[in-house]
């Protein structure tokens, strides 16, 4: 079967190198579109199929993925979110009989699939009907569809108050147009809660633009709220929570002076992505700023114990803003890692020194891994199949910093 299907991605793959979309006239153009949509069913559904298997016996490589959702959503170039969604339906087939028949025939998307898989697990009998609003109506009244089965199937209100809060998330990232997003499911009395606190701040907004005789978008003036909220309880921080918390801002020395960025420049918040110079500067007495500004060779500074100083804390976050390890972005809760462990006499030195997500970290210390590799594409091997860098320690010892460069202020 491996082969078979190997055969038929590398005949699609020749065909792809030959295809010349103004070859076809109107009516044929959209015949291939058809077939290529019929090939991406086959694609999805053969991918949802298999995930359940890979799952199952963990098909992946546990010191480059932390679960079969990263490894897909690594393959399929989708988010972890939507990988493990796929999964989640990959399993939930496995008891409807009809709708892995559907798949298996190419009839259902990768949306339709999760869709019908979800309400029919929900409700079996339901099964039928989700399939042929599948096949009739669009995704929007199937997902319509799929929810009223789900809400009239939950029998049990407290199971669905304990799933409901087993999968609360708080996701924040950046979008395609720049802007800055959150997305918090949870309990609808905790996220009530979230939005009740956000009242008194909504309200004296809403008064001052009143007093000012000015317009009044209420959905901005709770955005506003939400930021007011933020800055009035970064002074009540909770006991033994260190430092107050800090945004890193990364931004060359020329383009803060100058007011913008030119190519190859960079001004961005580390994790998240570019910000205009212009907020980078206003931000620059702000307390939650922490500007990296390039500049300082920061190589050569070591230093004898454990802790790390701040010098190299700052060059530490400069080279990586993620996880070390290539193929994982997580860009929160990073761990300062020695590569040759503190107590196997390695030095608290540059490049000895690695920043991991907390799953990575754990990995590498239970099993005594090291990391190899460039920057934040390394990977963990066996101890035995690491070596000392003979290039570092050789420059080191006539005196000279390692070859790699990297600037960075304090
Ligand atoms: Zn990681």
């Amino acid at each position: 079967m491996l082969g078979r299907i190997r055969q038929i991605a590398a005949e699609l793959g020749a065909a792809m190198a030959e295809l010349d979309p103004a070859c076809f006239d109107g009516r044929s153009a959209g015949v291939l579109m058809e077939e290529f949509a019929r090939i991406e069913h086959f694609g999805g559904a053969g991918k949802t199929l298999m995930a359940r298997r890979v799952d199952d016996v963990r098909a992946f490589n546990p010191s480059q993925h932390r679960s079969a959702a990263h490894y897909l959503a690594k393959v399929s170039g989708t988010s972890v979110f939507a990988a493990e969604q796929t999964i989640r339906t990959s399993h939930e087939v496995g008891d409807l009989p009809a709708t892995e028949a559907a798949l298996r025939a190419g009839a259902l998307s990768s949306v339709q699939a999760k869709e019908v898989a979800a309400a029919a697990s929900a409700d079996p009998s339901a099964e039928s009907l989700l399939l042929s609003r599948a096949s009739t109506d669009g995704i929007k009244g199937l997902k319509a569809e799929a929810a009223r089965v789900i809400a009239a199937a939950s029998t049990d209100e407290n199971a669905r108050y304990d799933c409901i809060t087993r999968e609360r998330t708080f996701r924040h990232w950046r979008d395609h147009d720049g802007s800055g997003r959150i997305d918090v499911r949870g309990p609808l009395d905790l996220t009530a809660r979230v939005a009740l606190a956000l009242a008194p701040y909504e309200a004296a907004l809403f008064a001052a633009a009143k007093d000012r005789d000015e317009p009044v978008n209420n959905a901005a003036l709770m955005f506003d709220a939400l930021v007011a909220m933020a800055d009035a309880s970064a002074g009540e921080m909770p006991k033994g929570s260190g430092p107050l918390p800090t945004v890193n801002v990364r931004i060359d020395h020329r383009a803060f002076v100058a007011g913008d960025t030119e190519p190859g420049e960079v001004c961005e918040i580390v994790g998240l992505g570019p910000i205009p110079v212009s907020v980078a500067r206003r931000l620059a007495d702000d307390a939650f700023l922490k500007a990296i500004i390039t500049g300082v060779n920061v190589l050569t500074i070591s230093h004898l114990g454990r802790t790390i100083p701040a010098h190299l804390r700052t060059a530490l976050d400069e080279l990586f803003p993620e996880c070390a390890i290539e193929g994982c972005n997580v860009a929160w809760s990073l761990e300062i890692d020695h590569n040759q462990p503190f107590e196997a006499r390695g030095p608290t030195a540059l490049w000895n020194l690695n920043k991991l997500c907390r799953y990575h970290h754990q990995q590498k210390t239970r099993h005594d891994l090291r990391l190899v590799g460039e920057g934040t594409n390394k990977r963990l091997v066996p101890k035995a199949e690491w070596h000392p860098p003979d290039r570092i320690t050789d420059r080191k010892r006539q005196g000279q910093p390692p070859r790699r460069r990297a600037f960075v202020a304090a």
